[in-house]
């Protein structure tokens, strides 16, 4: 089958409000018919591309000894390597500002994003104007699908700043001929004006993050408002957090609102294409495969797991010709399904959501922190024991980074308050704000597991509580490097 590639889309294009879906042969097509017709295709003429287009592909597949023209099925593409994070950062400071794969000419850049880069070095995203288009087609007809139409009126709650998530709702927005209601977040006393406008303007449809959206309500109720009465929210879509996957805080979101919660989104360097999101049937995350190819691999074997089986997400752009990525690890662990979907889709789907993570990562102020490297730190003075935590919660609306450590037990108890000072210098040198509290030799219990030294009390990939009342604590502070994420003051 002969394609156009990159896909071209007719931006005039609107399907009938009552249809359900954007593109009915292609959303309700045979799986492998699919596969065969429109992904490998697609797939085929992205590796191309990449490869003689971008160097940091081209190196990277003569080191594995690997040409585009090798991969003629989607178990041949298993043989690509990944890209992983680390890559693309190094990729960067070689050749800055945006690396060996952007593909297009600086003339030819629409945007430039970008993630905080508060640790370290930032990521720089550039997008081509072509991607741009490509973009909001695929955000569009992706919210087509959970329910928004052209007389909706979409309230955009989270950043409008080097955040994509923000940018990508109102791309779609726009081209879905939808009325955009760009609000924004983050400004000191925005949450408040924020309630007054919603109860005047009452747009329908809302996005940011699921602990913003219940944080709004808290202050709804307390200014006495009934936010499934006063706001009138048909759906409620969000990124950034997997809350909205969690049953009880989905459960908990459509009671406080009345609209149904909707769960989307996959990681920042994927994010502009919104290509993972759920139906208005709600029954975990669909994944459009012709717009990003996801794979869910075993992390030992790195082998493609069968439906209904756990594995870790891996992520193939389609139809990007700016810093596309090919087989990009993004560690995040989930559980997929092809059962039928009420909806007639034939995407597979993650019935949980994402829910956690492969690696010993986590997001702390929206900036990626590894276990790992705290742990080089703390080994690298000496005086401290081996054993240590890290617990991260949240004051207010801000990740905070606790770091506890015991000092070995020949350390002179005089001494103590010196190492905590020097531990807390080295981490800030990391660019890692913490506190450090310093524990009697002993006191932690050991344990051979990294994980199992980071306590992440935000309960981002938890339950969140019933008793836990208030979710004033919730927001992420600058949430980055996740796809999708949200906002807060
Ligand atoms: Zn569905």
């Amino acid at each position: 089958m002969l394609i156009e590639w990159p896909t071209k889309y007719d931006r005039s294009y609107l399907p009938t409000p009552d249809s359900r879906y954007w593109n009915q042969e292609l959303e309700t097509m045979d799986p492998e018919e699919r596969e065969k017709k429109v992904i490998l295709p697609k797939l085929q003429a992205q590796l191309e591309y990449a490869y003689e287009k971008l160097p940091f592909y081209k190196k990277k597949w003569e080191k594995a000894g690997i040409r585009p023209d090798d991969i003629r099925s989607l178990e041949d593409f298993e043989q690509i390597p990944f890209v992983v994070k680390d890559e693309i950062r190094r990729d960067q400071m070689e050749v800055p500002p945006f690396g060996s794969n952007l593909g297009v000419s600086r003339k030819d850049l629409a945007r430039v994003h970008g993630t905080s880069g508060t640790t370290g070095k930032p990521t720089a995203f550039g997008v081509g104007k072509g991607d741009m288009e490509r973009i909001a087609e695929a955000h569009a007809k992706t919210m087509w699908s959970f329910g928004v139409r052209e007389e909706d009126t979409m309230f955009i709650g989270s950043f409008f700043s080097l955040y994509w998530g923000s940018w990508g709702a109102l791309a779609g927005c726009e081209r879905l001929g939808a009325t955009a209601f760009p609000f924004g977040a983050g400004v000191a006393g925005q949450s408040d004006r924020s309630l007054e406008w919603m109860k005047e303007v009452k747009p329908t449809i809302f996005y940011g993050t699921p602990s913003y959206s219940l944080y709004l309500a808290e202050k709804a109720k307390a200014k006495g408002l009934n936010p499934s009465k006063d706001f009138g929210f048909r759906i409620l879509f969000f990124s950034g957090e997997p809350g909205a996957g969690v049953p009880s805080t989905k459960r908990r979101i459509e009671e406080t609102y009345g609209g149904i919660c909707i769960d989307t989104g996959s990681t920042a360097e994927m994010t502009p294409w919104m290509s993972s999101c759920e139906c208005e049937y709600r029954q975990g995350m669909h994944l459009w495969q012709d717009l990003v190819y996801a794979e869910l691999v075993d992390p030992k074997t790195k082998k493609r797991v069968p439906y209904g089986e756990e594995g870790v997400t891996v992520y193939t752009h389609l139809e990007r010709t700016s810093q596309p990525m090919i087989r990009f690890w993004a560690g995040d662990i989930s559980i997929w399904v092809d059962d039928p979907c009420p909806c007639g889709r034939t995407y597979p789907r993650l019935p949980k959501g994402i829910y956690g993570r492969a690696d010993d990562m986590f997001v702390v102020r929206g900036e990626n922190v590894y276990a790992s490297a705290i742990e080089d730190v703390i080994r690298g003075i000496r005086g401290f024991g081996d054993e240590f935590r890290i617990i991260i919660t949240r004051e207010k609306i801000m990740d905070e980074l606790n770091v506890q450590a015991e000092p070995t037990p020949d350390v002179d108890p005089a001494h103590v308050p010196e190492l905590k000072v020097k531990l807390e210098g080295r981490l800030k040198t990391q660019g890692l704000r913490t506190n450090v509290q310093m524990l009697d030799p002993g006191t932690l219990e050991r344990t051979e597991f990294k994980a199992k030294r980071v306590i992440d009390k935000r309960n981002l990939y938890e339950e969140i509580s019933e008793q836990s009342g208030s979710f004033l604590n919730a927001p992420t502070a600058h949430p980055e490097e996740r796809s999708d994420e949200g906002s807060q003051e």
